[in-house]
């Protein structure tokens, strides 16, 4: 079953208002730290490693997310990989704060959906020299990539590896471009921006949308009647590297 999306929409007008409100960004781009409430917004992702687990050779998310944002496709090139959202094939690399935590098998020998965390308290924000990259109230890590001067101190700060670099022109690797969602350019850095675009839309991620299998869940973690908080609640759940205090948005059903 797909997450539903009039449950996502409970709170959209609060949502929208957040995501549109000017003078909040410039305060939180200043401080990059979450303040509990504010806003009433606080956009959380939730990925159920069971579900997933059961598709490991399913892409439908992260090819629907690379197509709608125009990521380029370097093929088996790693040096120039550019990624927004991906599967990672060793689970400890991902969450090596639970090597010893009786995780269930069914999900600890499989490959684990990741993207970037939107952390409350992230690291990359704090060493962005020119504020191209900045955190929301409302929780998303955004990027401005007319202001990255690709010194990438952001690719080195965020200790999840969710950033990528471009090395050489992208364009010419996009293998079709979606009109309405810019093309980057040599020498910035990129990544997932939780489809901020749609959001202000009151649309799902395309992740979300696109999964074919229910695995993706997409909400306020701030209202308590979001499918996303009651996840959170009522399930298990693991975030990755809890003990580096960047407190991750993104939370694992394992
Ligand atoms: Fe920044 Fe990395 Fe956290 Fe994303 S996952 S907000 S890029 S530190």
């Amino acid at each position: 079953m797909r997450h539903d999306r009039r449950k996502f929409f409970g709170n959209a007008a609060v949502g929208a208002v957040a995501v549109t409100a000017g003078p909040a960004l410039t305060s939180c781009a200043e401080t990059g730290h979450y303040e509990p409430g504010k806003g009433g917004t606080r956009w959380a992702m939730v990925v159920d490693l069971r579900k997933c687990a059961e598709h490991e050779d399913c892409r439908a998310c992260t090819d629907a997310c690379h197509k709608k944002h125009n990521v380029p496709d370097f093929g088996d090139n790693i040096l120039h990989e550019i990624k927004w959202i991906w599967k990672e094939h060793k689970f400890d690399h991902v969450f090596p704060s639970y090597l010893n935590h009786p995780l269930p098998a069914r999900v600890g020998k499989k490959p684990v959906l990741v993207l970037c965390n939107h952390c409350d308290n992230p690291p990359c924000v704090r060493v962005c020299p020119t504020k191209a990259t900045w955190r929301r109230e409302d929780g998303i890590v955004m990027m401005d990539w007319h202001r990255c001067i690709g010194c990438r101190y952001c690719v080195v700060a965020c200790p999840y590896g969710s950033r990528s670099f471009n090395w050489v022109n992208p364009r010419p690797h996009v293998k079709e471009i979606t009109n309405g969602f810019p093309t980057r350019m040599k020498g910035v850095v990129e990544k997932c921006t939780l489809c901020e675009e749609r959001i202000l839309h009151n649309r799902l991620p395309a992740c979300v949308e696109a999964c074919p299998h229910g695995a993706l869940v997409f909400g306020n973690l701030e209202d308590p009647n979001s499918e996303v908080a009651k996840i959170v609640a009522t399930e298990f759940t693991i975030r990755r590297k809890p003990d580096l205090g960047t407190e991750p948005e993104v939370y694992y059903v394992v």
